[in-house]
Formats: structure tokens, C-alpha cells, sequence
């Protein structure tokens, strides 16, 4: 095959050489023409929507207007600057007015001051993108996107004669090389004629009918140069379509090899000690951790490699779940492991589960990294010749010296915080030669969009339902003015026996500001809450284990009225007697991580509240967090949420071990229609011709090959 093209080096494109070659390399990794073919535009120029700036209103989204610059000015903290007279580090705001004619409108900068003033010249005319809003009672634009008429005017080549021009991402050293938004459209113009007759079809003509999708060379065309509007749209389309696919179509390839082989333990039975415990459980199951229940026992039975992913919100009743699954295990002649990711977390686990275990004959322990010597040389013995049925631990379980008789069963609890090569080495621990099962947890809840990715090659249960008689908890934001009234609040719920969780935000990049913070909220707390009567316990990672471990028993034991923590110490943590969690600093959280929080409370009968204090003024998403946070209780609305305003990238629990692909053109945020079409579309095709052998779906097993999508694979790693 003579596809070349592509791989043509970047330098030998015309227009670039090694100087530009470097440049694009650095700022955008492009190192072939094919890699400058893969960047999209991220807007478009559309000449024919430029709209008058008298018709311009503050209710508009984004416009578009061809101005002239008539007036700058620069500000500093104290007021108007010289202009004859600028040192650009004093300058904190940049005012300029523009028209065109029908009317003025202002914009103004706060940041990349200096470029932007060296780029606006008085008298000539842009095009200014953005989205037009009212201050002090006139017409403005913060920071909208600049571009130069002539930068964006027909060159009168081919394909470029169109009324919409693609925008590229850029970066100041691209500008400043040379590689402005012209250069980047010749640039592009040129890597398409030479270029684009080696691209061959990626997709089968029989799906691309189907679906409706536009050929490879139209679609790369019109994402570049769009005819149309229309045409951009079905380009959009097709791109989006075709990556989505993709990458379902290899995630649900994998799940289907792993569930065609025998290669799992099999467990037939669910054993003594599972009814033993299941028939003194203090309460009755929900209906959702029955159904989940017998989805793991269906998976443990099969004869195939359980991997199951098992959401729930917090207090949804996982740990029940998973001691029940752990007992299907050891009724079958097999141990379990549930990992933890906080020694906290790992103490409390043991102390539930052993609580449920009583009466069942089976032996938990728990390993951490504070387990004494001697200790862990019993555990070690007893993991080894198999007496401990059950062990909870943290990243203890990854030590070389731990070794199991037969595992057959590993609980991961929030799976992200473990690093993949530490969850390989689980699987060498096993001595009874096939993996084991392997079941998920997470209490984060992840839009289904992006689950569909990130556990794509998963089966997933979900637990959607709470235990009955949980009240609702009552979601309060307030800010400094009312702490005072804060503060009555929580003597009365103390008067009333409850106990209250006051957590700190602690975000690594300032890790000594939030100690501060921490230290001096605690003094306040303290101050406001004297002992006798009342007892503050704190808990912070800067502690020693035994110090944590003394204050959180002491907190969950009734010893202490409140819990001042940070934020990462205390995740669930399950003191049902705590009925108000406060909040500081609220507006620096997520969305999933307020609700994460706030899911420590409401455990128990009482009523239930939570207090987001903020400060005076927030951003307006921060605003809208909050307002959300008041406004629901459900992990999963908040969760869809939380991605649509920040991106998947930033969503709890992905943060760590990001997306498995980086998606060059679709959005889990945006397309998630485009997702469930694309999924479908790849279960059917591998219904029909699951090893992709027929010949009209070479193509697929090719690109398949091609593109190694990085998903995890969860039967090696996890
Ligand atoms: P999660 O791990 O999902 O956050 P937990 O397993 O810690 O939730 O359960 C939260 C609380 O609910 C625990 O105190 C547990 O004993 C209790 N619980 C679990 N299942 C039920 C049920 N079916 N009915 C009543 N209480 C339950
Ligand atoms: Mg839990």
C-alpha cells in the first residue's frame, strides 16, 4: 500500500520547514500531516452570521461582529494609566471600544493584556466573537476572541472560498512563530491536497448507509473548509459517530472474548455461612441489593470471570453486598480480599464486616500499614495456609510477602484511587492458578455516558435504591454573615445528642493555606465550643496513624460532639448518629464531592442537615453548584451535571485514571445520544459476527487492530 501521505514528515509540508515543524511539534504534538489533519477546528467564522452591534442584546448567546477599534484604555488598581507611559504588569484591565456603525459596544480584558494591546490597532477593523452582556448600564464583551478581517477573508483558493473559516486552537508561541489563524487555514489547505487521496474509508458502506454518514473525504473536507452549515453539521456527525464506534465497538469486543472464555472459578453453591448471615441481618434487604446480589452470584456461578462494576450512592448498602459476595466465596472453598483506599476506611469495613460475620464461623482480619510485626506474621500465615476466610486492607494486601491460599474473590472500593501496576500484583498472589472475580465498588456516581466508557468492557449493577427510613437531609447554604446563627444552630442538634462533621477543603496546590485554614477553623470551633461541656475531635492527614485512628473512634464511639476534618480523611466514614455536616469554603468543591460529603450524613433516623458555607461572592457556576446541591439529593443528577459544566476530565474518580481515550472530536458531555446510537450500532455488529471475520466488516477488524485503544482491562490489572 503506498499511503504515505500521512506520514509525510510536518516540515516537508509546504509552507512549514524545521523551524515551524518544531514549533507545531511542541505546542501541538503534530509531528505528520496526518497528525495536522486530526486538529479540528473548535469554531468556525461564519461571515454571513455577523450581526449588527445595534441589534447586539445581553440575553444573546454568542455573536459575532465586525468592528472598528475607536478608543483604548488601560487601568490600573489606582485608576487610568498613561498610555505614553505603560508598564504592562500595573495594568489590570483593558477597556476598548469598538463600532460599527449602527452602534458602540465595549470590551474589555483582564488577562494576555500586553498581547492583545500590541494586536488592537486604533482604526482598524476585527472580528470580535463573544458573549455580549450589560455593565454599568452599557453593551459589553469580556474577553471575547479577536480575529483580523483579513485574517479570516477569502484567499480565493478552492476550497477556501467559503463563508465560514475554521478557528484553531493556538497559543501565543504559535502566534508569535508565525502560525497565525491564516497560516493555519493555508497550512491545512495544503495538507488536504496532499494528503486526503491517501485517506481511505475508515467505516463499511453498508453501516454508513444505515446511519446516514457522509463519506471519510466529505467529512474531513467540511470539518476544515465547511461548504455549509449543513455540511459541517453532517461532517460533525459522521466524526463523532465513526470515534464513538470505535472505541465501543473494541470496549465491547473485549467483554465479549473474556465472557466466551472458561476461565473462571466456579462457584455453585452460596454456602452456610451466607445464609447463616443473610438470615440474622438486622433489616431486610432493598430490592436493589437483592437484584445485585443475585446478578454477582449469577456472575460467580457461570464458570467465567466475574467483572462487575456495582455503583451506588453513598449509603446505598454496598458493604452488605459486598460481605455477601465475599461469603459466596468462602462457601465455595475460596478466600476474598476487600481493598480499601484510606486506612480509615479499611478500620471501619473490617469493623461492619465483623460485625456481620458474627455467628458465621468465618474469620475476617485486617492488614494496614500500621498492623504491628507479630500481627501481620499471623495474618500472613493465615491468608497463606487459607483459616482467614476474609481480609479487609489497604495497599498493605500489595506487599510481596502477602500471599493467598486461593483467592477467589477481590472487592475493590473506590477502584480509582489504586494505581494499575499495584493491582497487577494481586493477581500473582494466588496460588489456585485462575483470577479472581473481580467486583468493583464505587459510591461516586458516574454519568451513564461516561460509564459507558470508562467501565465499557464492565457489567454494571446498580443499587438505585436507599434503605427505607432515611429522611431526607435538608441542604443550606450560608455565608460568614450568619455563622453566629450557624453556631446556635448546632448547640441545639448537640443539646438534642446528635453529633456534626465540620470539614475543612483541603486541595493539594496550597496544602500549607489549607493546614492554616484547617488550624484555624479548629480554634474557632473550639472558642465557640468550650470544653467542658462540649468535646471537639480533629482528624487531618497530617497526623500519625495512631493519632487519626484515636479521633475518629472517639467521634464515631459518641466521645466527641464534633468531627473537624478534611476533606480527604473522612470519606465513608459511617457515624449514624452524626446529623449535620458543615461545609467550609463549599464553593471550592465539586459538585460529586459535595455530595459525597453529604452522604455522611442522613445515616441514621433523625433528620438530617447540611450547611454549605461560602463566601460573599461567587462565580456564577459556583452558584450554581450550590443552588443544585440545595436543590437535590440525587448522586446521579448532580454527577450528569457536574460533567456538563466541568468536562468528564474533572469529574471524581476520573481524575486519577482519566478517560481510557482521549476523544479528538466527540464529547461524553454533549454527544451522549450519539454515544447510545454508536454502542448499539457496535453491539449489533458483533451480534451478528462477534469475531468481525466477515468480509464486510474487514474494515472494522483492521481499524480495531490499528488504534489500541487503551482500555483497561480489569481481568489483568485491576
Ligand atoms: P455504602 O457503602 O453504600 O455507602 P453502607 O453499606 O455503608 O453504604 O450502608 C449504610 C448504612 O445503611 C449502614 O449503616 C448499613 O448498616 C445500613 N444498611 C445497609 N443496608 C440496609 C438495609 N437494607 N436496610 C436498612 N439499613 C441498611
Ligand atoms: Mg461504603
Amino acid at each position: 500500500m503506498e499511503r504515505n501521505a500521512l506520514q509525510t514528515d510536518i516540515q516537508f509540508l509546504p509552507g512549514v520547514g524545521p523551524k515551524r515543524a518544531q514549533l507545531l511539534k511542541k505546542e501541538l504534538n503534530v509531528s505528520t500531516v496526518g497528525d495536522l489533519i486530526r486538529i479540528y477546528p473548535f469554531r468556525y467564522i461564519d461571515r454571513s452570521s455577523i450581526i449588527p452591534v445595534s441589534s447586539a442584546t445581553p440575553d444573546m448567546a454568542y455573536i459575532q461582529i465586525r468592528a472598528r477599534v475607536m478608543e483604548i484604555h488601560l487601568f490600573g488598581n489606582k485608576g487610568g494609566i498613561d498610555p505614553e507611559d505603560v508598564r504592562f504588569n500595573a495594568v489590570k484591565r483593558m477597556s476598548v471600544t469598538v463600532s460599527d456603525g449602527t452602534g458602540y459596544m465595549e470590551l474589555v480584558f483582564f488577562k494576555g493584556i500586553k498581547w492583545m494591546h500590541a494586536k488592537l490597532k486604533p482604526g482598524e477593523e476585527y472580528i470580535f466573537f463573544g458573549k455580549p452582556a450589560i455593565f454599568n448600564g452599557r453593551l459589553n464583551m469580556v474577553h471575547p476572541e479577536v480575529d483580523a478581517v483579513s485574517e479570516n477573508s477569502a484567499s480565493g483558493q478552492g476550497s477556501m472560498n467559503n463563508s465560514m473559516t475554521g478557528v484553531y486552537q493556538s497559543t501565543e508561541k504559535l502566534r508569535n512563530g508565525g502560525i497565525t489563524g491564516k497560516v493555519m487555514n493555508r497550512l491545512m489547505e495544503s495538507a488536504l491536497n496532499m494528503a486526503l487521496p491517501d485517506i481511505g474509508e475508515t467505516l463499511p458502506q453498508y453501516l454508513m448507509m444505515e446511519k446516514g454518514l457522509v463519506p471519510i473525504h466529505f467529512a474531513i473536507r467540511n470539518i476544515h473548509f465547511p461548504k455549509d452549515l449543513n455540511a459541517l453539521e453532517k461532517a460533525k456527525y459522521r466524526l463523532k459517530f465513526e470515534e464513538l464506534f470505535y472505541l465501543q465497538l473494541s470496549l465491547l469486543k473485549q467483554k465479549y472474548v473474556r465472557s466466551r472464555n472458561e476461565n473462571g472459578i466456579r462457584m455453585p453453591k452460596v454456602g452456610e455461612a451466607f445464609n447463616t448471615c443473610y438470615n440474622s441481618l438486622p433489616f431486610q434487604l432493598t430490592g436493589a441489593q437483592k437484584r445485585v446480589i443475585t446478578e454477582i452470584r449469577n456472575d460467580m456461578k457461570s464458570g467465567h470471570q466475574m467483572n462487575r462494576l456495582l455503583q451506588g450512592d453513598v449509603g446505598s448498602g454496598k458493604t452488605m453486598v459486598a460481605v455477601l459476595s465475599a461469603l459466596i466465596a468462602v462457601g465455595n472453598g475460596y478466600q476474598a480480599c476487600i481493598m480499601a483506599p484510606t486506612e480509615v476506611l479499611a478500620q471501619q469495613h473490617f469493623k461492619n464486616i465483623s460485625k456481620y460475620l458474627q455467628g458465621t464461623g468465618v474469620r475476617p482480619a485486617l492488614l494496614t500499614g500500621s498492623s504491628k510485626t507479630a500481627e501481620r506474621r499471623d495474618i500472613h500465615a493465615g491468608l497463606e495456609d487459607g483459616t482467614i476466610g476474609i481480609i479487609v486492607g489497604t495497599h498493605a494486601l500489595f506487599e510481596d510477602n502477602v500471599i493467598f491460599r486461593n483467592l477467589g474473590l477481590a472487592i475493590i472500593d473506590e477502584q480509582h484511587r489504586f494505581g494499575v501496576e499495584q493491582r497487577a500484583k494481586l493477581w500473582r498472589k494466588s496460588s489456585c492458578g485462575l483470577p479472581p472475580h473481580i467486583l468493583v465498588m464505587t459510591a461516586t456516581p458516574i454519568p451513564r455516558t461516561l460509564a459507558m466508557t470508562l467501565y465499557g468492557d464492565l457489567d454494571v449493577s446498580v443499587i438505585d435504591e436507599l434503605p427505607p427510613g432515611r429522611k431526607p437531609i435538608q441542604t443550606i447554604a450560608a455565608t460568614e454573615g450568619r455563622r453566629t446563627a450557624m453556631f446556635r444552630f448546632l448547640k441545639e442538634q448537640i443539646a438534642l445528642g446528635r453529633q456534626i462533621f465540620i470539614v475543612y477543603p483541603l486541595i493539594f496546590e496550597s496544602e500549607k493555606m489549607d493546614y492554616k485554614n484547617l488550624e484555624k477553623g479548629y480554634e474557632q470551633v473550639v472558642t465557640a465550643f468550650p470544653f467542658p461541656p462540649y468535646k471537639t475531635a480533629i482528624v487531618h492527614g497530617q497526623q500519625s496513624n495512631e493519632e487519626k485512628k484515636f479521633n475518629m473512634d472517639a467521634f464515631a464511639a459518641g466521645r466527641a460532639d464534633i468531627l473537624v476534618a478534611t476533606s480527604v480523611i473522612e470519606v465513608g466514614v459511617d457515624v449514624p448518629n452524626a446529623s449535620v455536616m458543615v461545609i467550609e469554603s463549599a464553593e471550592r468543591f465539586g459538585l460529586s464531592q459535595l455530595h459525597q460529603l453529604r452522604g455522611r450524613v442522613g445515616r441514621g433516623s433523625e433528620k438530617s442537615y447540611c450547611i454549605l458555607m461560602t463566601g460573599n461572592r461567587l462565580s456564577k457556576e459556583s452558584r450554581h453548584r450550590i443552588e443544585l446541591m440545595c436543590a437535590t439529593e440525587n448522586g446521579f443528577e448532580l454527577a450528569e451535571e457536574d460533567m456538563k459544566m466541568r468536562g468528564p476530565g474533572s469529574l471524581d474518580g476520573t481524575q486519577q485514571s482519566g478517560l481510557p481515550v482521549d476523544l479528538n472530536i466527540a464529547s461524553l458531555a454533549k454527544d451522549g445520544l450519539i454515544l447510545n446510537d454508536a454502542r448499539q450500532c457496535a453491539q449489533s455488529v458483533l451480534d451478528k459476527d462477534p469475531s468481525l471475520s466477515l468480509p464486510e466488516n474487514r474494515l472494522l477488524a483492521e481499524e480495531i487492530r490499528r488504534t489500541k485503544y487503551q482500555v483497561r482491562d480489569y481481568s489483568r490489572i485491576s
